[in-house]
């Protein structure tokens, strides 16, 4: 699995730093709210588990899984919901939990579908963000981990065809290894 990893971008011990730091922020956001972070399977589901046990607030946890179609590295914006909410959001003040937002597509689809749903406000927060290739412009991402380069990450819950999301660090794939499926 390592051999396929060009290089770390962020090390086990800078994600628990940027987990505490966001924890913080989101603490100070939400006190006396009524909070439910929802996380987005799969790729969100590491920083999720760090990211809750951070936070030292009576939140609730909920779980979407969405696909959106594409090429193997890129999203097209074509969502399908896979796996909806449990239970029901109206009222209450929901917290997306992402690994990435790249496009933008699937969070603008997804953050309209919830707002659909009777939320009283929704916020996103993602570990990692890659501005440059943003086609969603109205898309406002609350809390953000990193700002990545333009290259494609896997580790800590983000995958390429399933694998490596069991890294505990993030790591730049080496291209031979998705240039070989083209
Ligand atoms: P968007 O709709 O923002 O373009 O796509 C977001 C989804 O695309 C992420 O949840 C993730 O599944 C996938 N994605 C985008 N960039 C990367 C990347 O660099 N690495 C991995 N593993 N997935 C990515």
């Amino acid at each position: 699995m390592k051999r396929d990893i060009d290089y770390v971008l962020y090390s086990q011990e800078q994600i628990r730093e940027c987990v505490w730091r966001l924890a913080r922020k989101i603490e100070e956001d939400y006190a006396g709210k009524d909070l439910v972070c929802v996380c987005i399977l799969k790729g969100g589901f590491v920083f999720m588990s760090d990211l809750v046990r951070e936070i030292n607030l009576p939140l609730t946890l909920d779980f979407m899984a969405a696909s959106s179609y594409g090429s193997g590295t890129t999203s097209a914006g074509v969502v399908r919901i896979l796996k909806d909410l449990d239970k029901d959001i109206s009222g209450r003040h929901v917290l997306i939990v992402e690994d990435i937002v790249d496009t933008g597509l699937t969070l603008s689809y997804l953050s309209n579908y919830l707002k659909s749903r009777g939320a009283t406000d929704i916020a996103i927060c993602t570990l990692l963000n890659k501005p440059e290739r943003r086609k969603a412009d109205n898309l406002k991402v609350k809390y953000i981990g990193f700002e990545v380069p333009n290259a494609f990450v896997v580790g800590y819950g983000l995958d390429y065809n399933e694998k490596y999301r069991n890294l505990p660090y993030i790591g730049v794939l080496k291209p031979e290894v998705y240039e070989k499926d083209r």
